[in-house]
C-alpha cells in the first residue's frame, strides 16, 4: 500500500470523524471511524477531539489488531471494527452514539419497520444486547444484530455501521438516525400507533432501491 493511499484514507477517516460531531451524532470524542486500506484498517484514536488530528497522527492496525502504524492508541472499540472487516466486505465502518438511535435503543429489540429506507442497511434493524463498551462481548454481540445487515443499534450505547466507502457508511449512520428519530416522533403521539410496513412492502422498496440513483 503506497504511503499515499494512507495518506489520503487517513484524511476520509479524520474528515468523517469531524463530521459525526458537527452534524450532532456524537459528543466530543465518542464514537470512532475506520477504513479498510489493503490489508490495513486505518482507526480513530481512543479519547482524541478529532478536531486535533493531524496528517502525522495515522493509527493503522493490521486485522488481528496488532498496531502497526502511530503512537496513539487505537479506538477502544477495535474489537467491533476489526470483526466487521474480518467478517463482511466492508471498506468503512462508523460507530456513533446519535441520540434517537440510542434512545430507540433502550427501547425495543428491533427498530419497527416505520419506513421503506430500512431496506437500505437490509431490512429490520436489530438492537444487539448489551455488553461493556470496548469488549470482545460487544463485538460478538454486534455481528449477531449485523446478520444480514449494514447496520445494527447497540442497548443503551449507540450506532453501528459499515459500507463500500466511509460516504455510504456514513449515509447508513444518517438516514439509521432519521428513521429512529421518525419513529419515536410517530410513538410519542398520545392516543395514536405508528402504522408499519408489512414484510412485502419492504421487500418491493428494497428491489426497487436497487436501481434508485441509476441512470436509466
Ligand atoms: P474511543 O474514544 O476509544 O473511540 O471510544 C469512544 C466510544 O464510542 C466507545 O464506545
Ligand atoms: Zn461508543
Amino acid at each position: 500500500m503506497t504511503q499515499d493511499a494512507i495518506e489520503r484514507a487517513w484524511d476520509s477517516v479524520v474528515g468523517t470523524a469531524r463530521r459525526t460531531v458537527t452534524d450532532g451524532l456524537v459528543v466530543g470524542t465518542s464514537g470512532n471511524v475506520s477504513a479498510r486500506v489493503g490489508e490495513l484498517v486505518l482507526v480513530t484514536p481512543s479519547g482524541v477531539p478529532y478536531d486535533r488530528l493531524t496528517p502525522g497522527d495515522v493509527v493503522a492496525v493490521d486485522l488481528d489488531g496488532t498496531q502497526v502504524r502511530g503512537r496513539l492508541a487505537p479506538t477502544s472499540e477495535l474489537p467491533m471494527h476489526l470483526e466487521i472487516y474480518r467478517r463482511t466486505t466492508a471498506r468503512a465502518v462508523v460507530h456513533t452514539h446519535a441520540v434517537h438511535a440510542t434512545a430507540v435503543s433502550t427501547l425495543v429489540t428491533e427498530l419497527p419497520l416505520i419506513h421503506y429506507m430500512a431496506a437500505a442497511l437490509g431490512g429490520p434493524v436489530r438492537v444487539a444486547p448489551y455488553a461493556l463498551y470496548g469488549t470482545g462481548e460487544l463485538a460478538a454481540h454486534m455481528l449477531g444484530a449485523l446478520d444480514g445487515r449494514t447496520g445494527c443499534l447497540l442497548r443503551n450505547h449507540g450506532t453501528v455501521t459499515y459500507g463500500d466507502s466511509l460516504d455510504q457508511a456514513y449515509d447508513r449512520t444518517s438516514q439509521l438516525e432519521w428513521m429512529c428519530r421518525v419513529w419515536l416522533t410517530a410513538s410519542s403521539v398520545p392516543g395514536l400507533t405508528p402504522s408499519l410496513l408489512s414484510a412485502a412492502e419492504l421487500d418491493e422498496a428494497a428491489e426497487k432501491l436497487r436501481g434508485y440513483g441509476r441512470p436509466r
